[in-house]
């Protein structure tokens, strides 16, 4: 008998035939002798009505209120699932984040996990109960509900997973496994049976939506066993485990993609000591995340600093800056919404040379501009157009080797 955690994402419960669907699977799991605990998130697509409703309201909305109304979408699967488990006779609970409870710091928005008291949920599963737990919810210090963060179900499961010693984490969703890229972008794109925790945390922090960054920062650190795996198919699915458990390994193992970045640049800033402490003290106060950072060396006493942030915290940075502007002294504030990060991530790069500069002539021949880069041990980060995003990944998915064969459906289109 094992114990395993099953999180289902919003594809996977978008109406009640799917959610019909998870019931069997869990179901299933349950029938074969183990203890199971379920993370749902809220049917795809509600979480960016509600997310939009906020914003339209007014775009500097209040963050304990915004995770007030996004929180909502998860509390009406929770209930559903558990309705559709009893129906075939599963014995099935809901828990909100804050019954479990799931305590976090107070960043609205985008919380971070403090603690998981398992026990209660433990006892539940010994009981023969199978909790259904709501992901993407939290509790903060004050109380109020929390949010962690777009694709935080991810990380409820994991760390739910974690707290109650599970065996596994399975996490079903609407592809059958992780890819060398996105499948529905690129279709030539190959399943991965295995991929290093590093890899994926670089991968999913530079855009791939398959696993929430810190679900998987938090699996690599409490060595929880993930799994990536279909809703809809029984295929094998994608483990994510110990760089030393991958016995091939490639220069680049993935390319991925973020149309969530903004770039802001700051014309004619002061070039003195303590100036992008001066830009970047005060975003990092009202939490936005910066990111990639180039700063020129200026021809007079001034320079300029371009920087990118999340498409969602660009209002909020611009508000910050134009706070500060008298302090930092800049002359203008330049922002542009239409970029995109294109990376290529590997374990492979950090023993051979020249694997960015391949990068740099495959979107040379391809005629696309390079705006800002980026690079760490195991991945390099570009700027581009957002209109060449696709262009640029399938050309560097290409150019890596990591074309699989043409897929069936493809081929018999031609
Ligand atoms: P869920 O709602 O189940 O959490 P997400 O939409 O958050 O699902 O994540 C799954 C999606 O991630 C896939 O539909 C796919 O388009 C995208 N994706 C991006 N990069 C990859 C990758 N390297 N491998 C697999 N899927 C990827
Ligand atoms: N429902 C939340 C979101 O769309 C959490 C998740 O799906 O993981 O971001
Ligand atoms: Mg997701």
């Amino acid at each position: 008998m094992a114990r395993i955690v099953m999180k289902f994402g919003g594809t996977s419960v978008a109406d009640l035939d799917r959610i019909r669907n998870v019931a069997a699977r869990v179901a299933r799991e349950v029938k074969a002798g183990h203890e199971v605990a379920v993370v749902v998130s809220a049917m795809s697509g509600v979480t960016n009505q509600l997310v939009k409703w906020c914003s339209e309201l007014s775009p500097l909305h209040d963050q304990a209120e915004y995770d007030n109304v996004v929180a909502t979408g998860e509390q009406v699967t929770i209930g559903l699932t558990a309705i559709a488990l009893q129906t075939v006779g599963v014995h099935a609970r809901s828990w909100q984040g804050w019954q479990v409870p799931i305590l976090t710091d107070a960043a609205h928005g985008k919380a971070r996990v403090e603690s998981i008291e398992g026990d209660r949920l433990i006892a539940a599963m010994h009981a023969g109960q199978v909790p259904v737990v709501a992901g993407f919810q939290g509790v903060g210090p004050d109380g109020r509900v929390t949010t962690l963060g777009r694709g935080g179900s991810d990380l409820s499961a994991v760390a739910l997973a974690a707290a109650v010693k599970a065996d596994r984490c399975d996490i079903y969703t609407d592809v059958d496994g992780i890819y060398t890229t996105d499948p529905r972008m690129v279709p030539r794109a190959k399943k991965l049976e295995r991929i290093a925790y590093e890899e994926m945390l670089e991968l999913a922090s530079v855009g791939a939506k398959v696993l929430q960054t810190r679900s998987v920062e938090l699996a690599m650190k409490a060595r929880v066993r993930v799994q990536v795996l279909s809703s809809f198919a029984d295929l094998p699915g994608s483990l994510v485990v110990d760089e030393d458990e991958i016995v091939e390994q490639p220069l680049v193992t993935g390319v991925a993609y973020s149309r969530d970045e903004a770039k802001v640049t700051l014309r004619r800033v002061p070039d003195r000591p303590g100036i992008a402490a001066g830009v970047f003290g005060p975003l990092a106060e009202a939490n936005v995340n910066v990111d990639m950072i180039v700063q020129n060396v200026g021809a007079d006493s001034t320079t300029d600093m371009t920087f990118t942030v999340g498409r969602a915290d660009l209002p909020r940075a611009r508000q910050v800056l134009e706070d500060h502007r008298a302090s930092i002294g800049y002359e203008a504030l330049l922002a542009d919404p239409a970029v995109a990060k294109i990376s290529i991530v590997g374990i492979g790069m950090r023993s051979h040379a020249g694997v960015a500069a391949t990068m740099f002539s495959t979107l040379a021949a391809k005629g696309i501009n390079i705006q800002v880069i980026s690079t760490s041990e195991i991945k390099t980060s570009v700027l581009v157009g957002a209109d060449y995003t696709e262009l640029a990944v399938r050309a560097l998915h290409t150019a890596y080797g990591l074309d699989g064969p043409e897929p069936p459906a493809a081929a018999e289109g031609k």
